[in-house]
């Protein structure tokens, strides 16, 4: 029996503004701990959040670029959880009207890693999008032995996640969808896209099934890796896994 995979990517892209996405505090990567702060991004009582135009018109010229949808209408909304590093324990994101809707990222051959550029099985695949909207991102935590220390210059960078429909089936369509995303983002100057640096990070959702199944088999999430290559291991490891699984239980 043979089996199919299926992958969907939810990618977090910071944007290249030079302030927040609430305040005026600037974003710099690198800098001294907690030196890039205000009340609103440190979610102070009382502090009011005003939105940065230049992070808006990013996210609708990558979604321009990609061929989405933009909205005539949008809101932001409360994301309420507790989590050590998002103080005022509610993420700004947005819910029920991205910004952007539909669209494709198209692979295109050189966008492959190198060892499978001469066995692609489909060429000139568009991988579609489900949506992109515009949140921010969390303050970062650093565990030390017996502690953790919290930097808050990255609460509030302007984030956007790009979600695609789970129409990626190998992890090297995986490997050039990122490549082909990542070009796309630099040659638009809205994100640098560095990964090294955090600026883009990607969870992937991934299940394996029979060829003559048509429901999805169970779904894995693997989160937040930080390279490219790092995206098609992971992938290689858990479609072997499920494979593996699945054959045991046929
Ligand atoms: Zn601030």
């Amino acid at each position: 029996m043979s089996y199919i995979s299926t992958i969907g990517l939810e990618v977090h892209v910071q944007l290249k503004t030079r302030s927040k996405m609430f305040c005026a505090s600037p974003v710099e990567f690198g800098a001294e701990p907690n030196t890039h702060t205000c009340p609103v991004c440190l979610g102070l009582p009382g502090a009011l959040p005003v939105m940065n135009h230049e992070a808006l018109r990013m996210t609708v010229l990558t979604g321009l670029m990609l061929g989405c949808d933009i909205a005539p209408v949008c809101k932001f909304d409360r994301k309420n959880y507790f989590y050590p590093d998002m103080s005022k324990n509610y993420q700004i994101s947005q819910y029920d009207t991205p910004l952007c809707t539909n669209g494709a990222v198209p692979l295109h051959d050189l966008a492959y890693p190198k060892d499978a550029q001469k066995n692609i099985i489909t060429p000139d695949k568009e991988v579609h999008l489900v949506r992109i909207h515009l949140e921010e991102d969390v303050a970062k935590s650093f565990h030390f032995e017996n502690s953790t220390g919290i930097d808050f210059n990255r609460a509030g960078t302007p984030l956007m996640e790009i979600v695609t429909q789970p129409e990626i089936n190998s992890p090297e369509e995986a490997f050039a969808f990122l490549t082909s995303l990542k070009q796309i983002l630099i040659y638009g100057a809205v994100s640098d896209a560095d990964m090294e640096k955090g600026q883009l990070r990607c969870d992937c959702n991934v299940s394996v099934r029979p060829e003559s199944q048509a429901e999805l088999g169970a779904k894995v999430e693997v989160k937040n890796l930080n390279s490219i290559s790092g995206v098609r291991r992971a992938l290689a490891y858990e479609i072997q896994r499920q494979d593996a699984d699945e054959r045991v239980r046929a």
